[in-house]
Order: structure tokens, then C-alpha cells, then sequence
């Protein structure tokens, strides 16, 4: 099939491991940070850390929506659906099984009776709403530049169709700001001497976007497709300008990134939506201009001036290290939970409930018995 088994093709894929084992230098080590978590689940899947020389360490980064969204705003979307009868409140999927305080989740409040509801698009949350007039449909929106182009489209088209019952709780984040957080904060983790650059989040805001964050910290920026010879690919391209001491943005994935991005999706976003000035991250903690927030036109469609909605402090799980693995200070196995108290069927961070969290990714390439 075009654009997925030439991208998977082993001798090619056998060249690039050469390539990369011949471009470690004497005495070098290269620590590259996958922001994204589709491409931590590429590199499970396929294994491509099995294929890298001992010098070359990959380490995984905080780009799965579902796992960066801290634990506070979940319960806030809770105790919204359990105080409000009237609420139906709408999610992705894998939001749906991240645990919130106390071991909550979205299933157990359903379960308990609060209409909750998964669906695969905002079209679908927007088709609620149309379907239940005289009830209030909330939709749980989460995601990096990803995402957040369908939410805003839902929310011009509520306002064309007049529909008052649907608005949106509002937790976009940027992605930017994190590179630029992590790059900063080298307290607890080994400096990065390369990024791989998001692959959808840039077809969004394009590769200049990253051109900030190589050129502050002089770390590289190859932006990589998801398919494995795009990995190994960017793999090379990062040492090539590590070796080289240069530190630009490059695109691998040329065949769906441009410089400036998707114009469109942009000016879409910039209709709806404005920089929050801070934002927690689970992990990261506050960062400054890292979300955005409902702009005061569409305030009418935004469930946080709708609704009351205080502020809440959420508890994780005690011994749960996603905030560590998050920042890349530590690899899944070293959670003491990991593969014991917390799996895919019993995740006890949000982690391992994605796909794209590390800890899931990482529970796909364990050892077997
Ligand atoms: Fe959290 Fe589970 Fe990952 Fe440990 S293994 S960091 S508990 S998600």
C-alpha cells in the first residue's frame, strides 16, 4: 500500500541502522526526545529501540493528549456531569478510562448514572446536541493543534445553527510552550541533544513554528512521520546536526509538512479560541501561554462561563510516575507500579491508558514469557 509499506520496508530499514551505528561518534552519547506519542508508539511496535546502538537513547516525551491533561481539570469535568442531570457530557474514547481523584473515571460516573458519552468527532458531539434540545451537551475537548481545528469548526457551526444546548470545556494545549519547558527544566532529566518534531501537530502549525526552540537552546528539530523508515530517518538527520554542532528545524515528513502549516486550521483556531496565560500540565506543572481558552465572542459556547466550574486539586495515584515519565526523567519500567498494580486493563495513570502514553507503549514490547 502507497505511503505505508515503503515506509517499512526492511533493507531499507536495515541501511538506515547502518547509518545510524556509523554516525556515532567516539566517546558521544545522543539523547533524542519522540515529543509525540504516536511516534512512542511507532518506536514500540516496530521496535526500533532494539535497532539503535547503546549510544543512541530514545527518550519519550510528553505528547499524548489524554496523559498531559492534569487530574484537576478531569474532576472538574465529573463533578459537572454528577451535579447536573440536565448535562450530557461528550469525550474521546480514551479519555473515558484515565483516572481521576480517588480513582474515579468517566466509566465509573457513568456507571454510577451520569450520562456520559463517547464519541469519535466533535460532528458527533454536535449531533447530540441537535438530538437533545432540552438538555446541555458538554464536550470534553483535549488535544494538541491536532485536535483542536474540529472544535473549533463545531463551535462556528453551533453558532450558525443557533445551538445554544452545546458548549465545549475547553482544554487544548500547545505544543511549542512543552518543547520549550522541557528543553528548559534538565533538573531531573539528561539534557536532549535532539527533538523528533510532532508529525500531524505539524501539519497543523508548520515546521517555522519549532524554529524558537532549536534556536534558544541549540538543540535540533527533525520532524518525523509515523511509519518506522521515518523514525530511523530522523534519527539520522538529528546526528547528522549533532555531529555537525548545528541546530535547525528539518522535516522528514515532507510528503504532509510545510513550513507555514495548514493557514486555514490556523486562522479556524484563531477565530475561536485564545492564549490562556497559564496552564497546568500534568508533569510540566504551569506553563505560561500553553492552552488555549474560549475567545469572549464564543462565550456562550464555553462550558467554564456556563457552568459553575471551580478550580479542583487532583490526587493521583501515590506511587504513579507518570509526571516523571512525562518530562522524560524516567522510563516506564522504572515505576514500581508498572506491569504489576497498573496494566492496560487496570491503568492507575494515565500513561497507560492510551496507546500513545509511554507506559502503554512500553507494556506492548515487554518481554514475554
Ligand atoms: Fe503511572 Fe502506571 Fe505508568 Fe506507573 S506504570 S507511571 S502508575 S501509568
Amino acid at each position: 500500500m502507497r505511503f505505508i509499506d515503503e515506509y517499512r520496508d526492511p533493507a531499507l530499514g536495515r541501511g538506515l541502522t547502518r547509518a545510524i551505528a556509523d554516525a556515532v561518534q567516539p566517546g558521544r552519547r545522543y539523547h533524542l526526545m519522540e515529543f509525540c506519542g504516536g511516534h512512542t508508539h511507532a518506536i514500540a511496535q516496530h521496535g526500533l529501540a532494539d535497532l539503535l546502538p547503546e549510544a543512541v537513547r530514545l527518550i519519550h516525551g510528553p505528547g499524548c493528549p489524554v496523559c498531559v491533561l492534569p487530574v484537576g481539570r478531569l474532576d472538574m469535568a465529573l463533578a459537572l456531569a454528577r451535579s447536573r442531570p440536565d448535562v450530557i457530557l461528550c469525550t474521546y474514547g480514551d479519555l473515558m478510562r484515565v483516572p481521576a481523584s480517588g480513582g474515579d473515571s468517566l466509566y465509573t460516573a457513568r456507571a454510577a448514572g451520569a450520562d456520559v458519552r463517547m464519541v469519535y468527532s466533535t460532528l458527533d458531539a454536535l449531533a447530540v446536541a441537535r438530538a437533545n434540545p432540552h438538555r446541555e451537551v458538554v464536550f470534553l475537548a483535549i488535544g494538541f493543534e491536532t485536535t483542536t481545528p474540529p472544535t473549533a469548526l463545531a463551535l462556528v457551526q453551533a453558532e450558525r445553527e443557533g445551538l445554544r444546548n452545546l458548549s465545549v470545556f475547553c482544554n487544548h494545549v500547545l505544543t511549542p510552550p512543552a518543547i520549550v519547558a522541557i528543553l528548559a527544566d534538565t533538573a531531573d532529566a539528561p539534557p536532549l541533544d535532539g527533538i523528533i518534531g510532532p508529525a500531524h501537530v505539524s501539519t497543523v502549525i508548520g515546521s517555522d513554528a519549532y524554529a524558537p526552540c532549536a534556536a534558544r537552546f541549540g538543540v535540533p528539530v527533525v520532524i518525523a512521520g509515523f511509519e518506522p523508515l521515518d523514525v530511523l530517518r530522523a534519527i539520522v538527520m538529528l546526528m547528522a546536526q549533532i555531529n555537525a554542532g548545528r541546530a535547525t528545524v528539518e522535516t522528514e515528513y515532507t510528503r504532509a509538512v510545510t513550513a507555514t502549516g495548514n493557514r486555514t486550521a490556523q486562522a479556524l483556531m484563531e477565530q475561536v479560541f485564545t492564549v490562556r496565560e497559564s496552564f497546568e500540565w500534568r508533569g510540566l506543572g504551569a506553563l505560561p501561554a500553553s492552552a488555549l481558552r474560549i475567545r469572549d465572542a464564543y462565550a456562550a459556547w464555553d462550558a467554564e462561563a456556563r457552568f459553575s466550574m471551580p478550580p479542583r486539586t487532583g490526587r493521583e495515584h501515590p506511587a504513579c510516575a507518570c509526571g516523571s515519565v512525562l518530562r522524560g526523567a524516567l522510563a516506564p519500567h522504572d515505576c514500581r507500579l508498572f506491569g504489576r498494580a497498573c496494566t492496560p486493563e487496570r491503568p492507575q495513570g494515565a500513561c497507560m491508558v492510551s496507546s500513545e502514553g509511554a507506559c502503554a507503549a512500553a507494556w506492548t514490547r515487554r518481554p514475554r514469557l
